[in-house]
């Protein structure tokens, strides 16, 4: 495998980074993944212009320009002959010379960029199509989920937890109410309408979210961002989650509770068979 690592693509085995990188020691690191389907980029804008927020949040500066990034994106996908999966890319503010709390100067120490490919099933998967469970547990991660840092230490436990409880996923609930999936942005349908959180710094803005919901309106279905909690998501017709590698994904149960009939519901279905060829036909 071919990666990309501060400005040179050198395979796998041989690429390096510091052990004084911020990014490794104090997850100080800003990331995106972007689907690749038939060697094609989806999304791609969208990915950018939240790489670009999250770096402005965090006063990071980026050692590329976003022209070379999809320059960079594509001759990685040409490398490694990719044809269905994702690139996953890292900015991280850079290795100082010393461990210390406060920022380095960034005319002293350049951030850091990594990128790598990886292959997935996307289009054909069949637990997209069978749904998953989900297993609810308390959201303690930090208070700004709008940004997406590599600080992936609570949600990686949460889905542990899950998994043990044998669920696929869990849905993080603060106050009463569902933030989001460990990765991925979460809904209920009831009475034929779409229901998801409103944005916040609460949770992340997902580029699919924003997608799914426009593609619905279009579509003519009703939606509303609002809060809901895990009970009324129990009671709800539909349940579903989506993210860039997961599309849309039905969800069939909630803490042992079945959703609807216990099958993927057809909102969901409608959704991901639109939002596929929608994405594929809008590809770079
Ligand atoms: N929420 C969280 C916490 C995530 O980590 C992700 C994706 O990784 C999402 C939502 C979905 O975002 P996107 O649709 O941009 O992949």
């Amino acid at each position: 495998q071919i990666v990309y690592v501060n400005g040179e693509f050198v395979p796998a085995a041989e690429a390096k980074v510091s052990v004084f990188d911020r990014g490794f020691l104090m997850a100080d690191a800003v990331y995106e993944v972007t689907s690749v389907v038939g060697g094609k980029l989806l999304a791609f804008d969208g990915h950018i212009e939240r790489l670009q927020r999250s770096l402005s949040e965090l006063e990071m500066a980026s050692p590329v320009t976003m022209d070379e990034l999809l320059q960079i994106h594509r001759d990685l996908i040409a490398k490694n002959n990719l044809e269905e999966g994702g690139i996953y890319l890292q900015v991280t503010r850079g290795a100082p010379d010393a461990r210390d709390f406060a920022w380095p100067d960034p005319a002293e120490v350049p951030s850091g960029i990594v990128l790598f490919t990886f292959e997935k099933p996307l289009i054909d998967s069949a637990i997209m199509d069978a749904g998953i469970k989900v297993m609810s547990i308390a959201d303690e991660r930090w208070g700004r989920r709008d940004i997406k840092t590599t600080q992936l230490l609570y949600p990686s436990f949460a889905k542990m937890q899950a998994k043990k409880q044998g669920c696929q996923d869990a849905w993080l609930v603060e106050d009463g109410y569902v933030t989001e999936g460990t990765a991925n942005n979460a809904y209920i349908v009831k009475d034929g309408v779409i229901i998801t959180r409103e944005l916040s710094t609460d949770i992340l803005h997902g580029i699919t979210r924003a997608a799914i919901l426009r593609f619905a309106i279009e579509a003519q279905m009703k939606v509303e961002e609002r809060l809901f909690t895990i009970e009324e998501a129990q009671n709800a017709d539909e349940a579903f989650v989506t993210s860039a590698t997961g599309f849309a994904q039905p969800v069939i149960e909630i803490d042992g509770a079945q959703i609807g009939t216990g099958v993927p519901g057809d909102i969901s279905k409608r959704l991901r068979e639109i939002y596929t060829e929608e994405m594929i036909k809008a590809a770079i």
